[in-house]
């Protein structure tokens, strides 16, 4: 539906659910261009965990723009590299961090809740933040949403954002069920902190095993280490993504009889309190908005872990949302159709990407392991190493760059569509 009619009444107070990474960068750039930003967070405070996420291409030059890039490189996880290692634990080969980041010279690495933790307090202070709290019901007319939370308070707003990640509460609200738009990928992905007691220092050391692959490592600052598992699953398992003892039942059974330091690392799943299990899913829809509602980040578009870029895009369609509600000067009808426009070919090449990194992740026989490892053993040492490095991060970095970044205009110039813009502090 596209409309040449400005809307009568331009959005101005918009409500996003969600402060992990899409949420808060939506924040930043809607109060920069003089919206009225409020997010809520169903966990009590800002989840400061997580894993490693890489920043390339476009997500560097976001970051840049959003002001907080030096902050961000400060937070780098700084990793210098990675090796395989056998059954028993023997080195096979190692390569640098670039090679397997896929990154180009400027990219960086920096761990999920430290990007989260530096959106929230670049906003803190101009942004109304409600954790604790979650929408119960929405309902929309022809001049805003009525919202309803879960605390019973209730309040008006012009636009609604889901910014909820992959298993997003606004999209079963607004859209359906789940299951109408996860396509599963054939495997799962866990990962939990526990002592650093391979004694890693800013290094990841991986160990593949027929269907799966084990990552062990610890960046930057880090006293600990993240265990990272991926195992192929024909099935999707039955659990509740609130049941944790059955999740680490499920991992341990994935895992169960395998060498290296499986075992030990499972004895750390157990005690684990932030040990996090979940299918490697994308999430595909026609639409990413209904009316005044629309999806974000994980929750309209999750790419997957696999793709290792779900932060950028969320980093993207934040900027991407925010800048064609100002272009439009508020109308939502004009900026939502806009905002897909531009987002979309890029999400779907990375989401392509993404099927065939699970794949290639989880390698399902002893041959194609064989061969992978004698690409690792052999890499350093030919000296066309540069040349083959090259052509692994091309189809990476043509994903980390496959949104299209607009200019949306100065501050000044979108002040004047929407009066009362401040300057964030930078
Ligand atoms: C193990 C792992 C490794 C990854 N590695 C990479 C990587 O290398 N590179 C990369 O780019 N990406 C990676 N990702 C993906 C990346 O983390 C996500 O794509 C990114 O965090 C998406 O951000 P988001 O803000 O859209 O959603 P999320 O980060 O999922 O955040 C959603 C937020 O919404 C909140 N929420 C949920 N329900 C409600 C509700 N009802 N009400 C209010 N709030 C709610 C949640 O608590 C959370 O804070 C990885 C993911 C995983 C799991």
């Amino acid at each position: 539906m596209t409309s040449s009619v400005r809307s009568a009444h331009p959005a101005r107070t918009v409500l996003v659910s969600g402060a992990s990474i899409a949420g808060p960068a939506l924040a930043l750039w809607l109060h920069r261009y003089g919206f009225v930003p409020t997010v809520v967070e169903k966990a009590p405070a800002l989840r400061t965990g997580g894993y490693k996420v890489d920043l390339r291409g476009d997500a560097i030059g976001i970051c840049a723009r959003m002001g907080i890039l030096d902050e961000v490189r400060a937070r780098s996880t700084d990793m210098a590299g990675g090796s395989y290692v056998d059954s028993r634990g023997r080195t096979i080969g190692e390569l640098p961090a670039e090679v397997f980041g896929g990154r180009e010279e400027g990219d960086d690495e920096i761990m999920r809740g430290d990007l989260a933790g530096i959106l929230y307090e670049r906003t803190r202070a101009d942004v109304e933040y409600l954790f604790g709290d979650s929408i119960a019901s929405l309902a929309e007319d022809a001049d805003g949403v009525t919202v309803t939370f879960d605390s019973g308070t209730v309040r008006r707003f012009d636009l609604v954002v889901g910014a909820d990640g992959l298993h997003s509460h606004t999209r079963r609200l607004v859209f359906g069920e789940e299951r109408r738009f996860k396509r599963y990928l054939g495997a799962y992905i866990s990962i939990f902190t526990a002592p650093n007691h391979l004694g890693l220092k800013r290094w990841e050391t991986y160990h593949a095993l027929p269907g799966k692959l084990v990552c062990v490592y610890s960046s930057s600052g880090e006293t600990s280490a993240k265990n990272l598992f991926v195992f192929r699953s024909p099935q999707e398992l039955p659990y509740s993504h609130r049941d944790v003892t059955a999740q680490k039942r499920l991992l341990g059974e994935a895992f169960a009889g395998d060498g290296w330091e499986i075992p030990r690392l499972m004895g750390h799943a157990e005690t684990a309190d932030d040990f996090y299990l979940d299918s490697i899913s994308l999430i595909e829809m026609d639409r990413w908005s209904r009316g005044r509602v629309v999806l974000l980040g994980d929750a309209a578009h999750c790419a997957s872990p696999a793709s290792g870029q779900g932060t950028g895009l969320a980093l993207a369609g934040a900027y991407v949302l925010a800048g064609e509600l100002a272009a439009a000067g508020g109308d939502h009808r004009v900026a939502f159709e806009e905002y897909e426009r531009v987002m979309r070919p890029g999400v779907e090449q990375n989401q392509r990407m993404a099927e065939g990194f699970v794949k290639e992740m989880t390698a399902d026989t002893r041959w194609k392991i064989a061969l992978r490892m004698f690409m690792v053993r052999t890499l350093p040492k030919t000296p066309w190493k540069n040349l083959i490095a090259k052509k692994i991060r091309e189809d990476i970095q043509k994903a980390a760059n496959a949104v299209p970044l607009k200019e949306y205009g100065t501050y000044e110039a979108h002040a004047a569509a929407a009066p009362g813009a401040r300057r964030l502090a930078s």
